[in-house]
């Protein structure tokens, strides 16, 4: 599956169980990020093309990198990741900090932390477009806070809370549908919330993807995203993580 969006072009990627892996183009330049699975995303590559300029990663978990180095081996691609993080990521050919930017095609590509699922959790921003936010925010949902604490989560979901409201969110995961329910059960008057929840149920029973969502949908559906104060938000992650 690919869109075409605001000049690049995106393609959703499945791998492993309901791990998404996405391959984000605008002229000529090609990223990949979180590659699980190295096979699944070699092909993927080579169905675009078969040029590759990036393998990204947003967090050290296997889910994400296992497939990495292969990857950017067989494409000559160079491996990026967070400079904090690097010693619990495969070998980085490019380190970047908080902000850093680079020329992306076109476009540009940004890195910015987005610590809370881990410590060393980054989003990667390509122009004003697109957010590859891996598993910090999920439609609906945010990622299991593993080794952050909810002022650290919630500081890394309002950073995302501001971007553009037209910018694409790739998610890591699709968990949409579970997250719906929690959603509704601890926001049952939001109207535009059961709505986005009655299109879920449809897509998903239909075998389809819920993912990229628009950040402006999830600001006036998403509960985590919508949390007004880390204490708030504790109290949903809690909440969730029993639910
Ligand atoms: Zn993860
Ligand atoms: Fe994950």
């Amino acid at each position: 599956m690919s869109i075409a969006y605001a000049g690049f072009t995106i393609t959703r990627v499945p791998m492993l169980t309901d791990n998404y892996a996405w391959l984000v183009g605008h002229d000529g330049a090609s990223a990949f990020i979180d590659p699980a699975d190295a096979a699944v995303a070699i092909e993927a590559v080579d169905r675009q093309g078969g040029k590759l300029d990036y393998v990204l990663l947003t967090h050290h978990h296997d889910d994400h990198i296992a497939g990495a180095a292969a990857l950017a081996a067989r494409f000559g691609a160079a491996l990026v990741g967070n400079a904090a993080d690097a010693a619990r990521l495969p070998a980085l050919d490019m380190a970047m900090n908080d902000n850093e930017s680079i020329a992306f095609g076109g476009s540009t590509l940004k890195m910015i932390t987005t610590p809370g699922h881990t410590s060393g959790h980054v989003t990667y921003l390509f122009g004003d477009a697109i957010a590859a936010c891996g598993d910090t925010l999920f439609s609906l949902g945010c990622g299991r806070m593993f080794e952050g604490t909810p002022e650290i989560f919630h500081t890394s979901l309002h950073r995302l809370a501001t971007l553009a409201p037209d910018t694409m969110l790739l998610c890591g995961h699709e968990y949409t549908l579970a997250n719906a329910r929690f959603a509704r059960s601890v926001d049952p008057d939001n109207e535009a919330l059961m709505a986005r929840a009655r299109v879920v149920e449809k897509l998903r029973a239909a075998g389809e993807a819920t993912i990229p969502t628009r950040l402006a949908d999830e600001l006036l559906t998403n509960p985590f995203l919508r949390a007004q104060t880390p204490e708030e938000f504790a109290r949903l992650r809690a909440a969730k993580d029993r639910f």
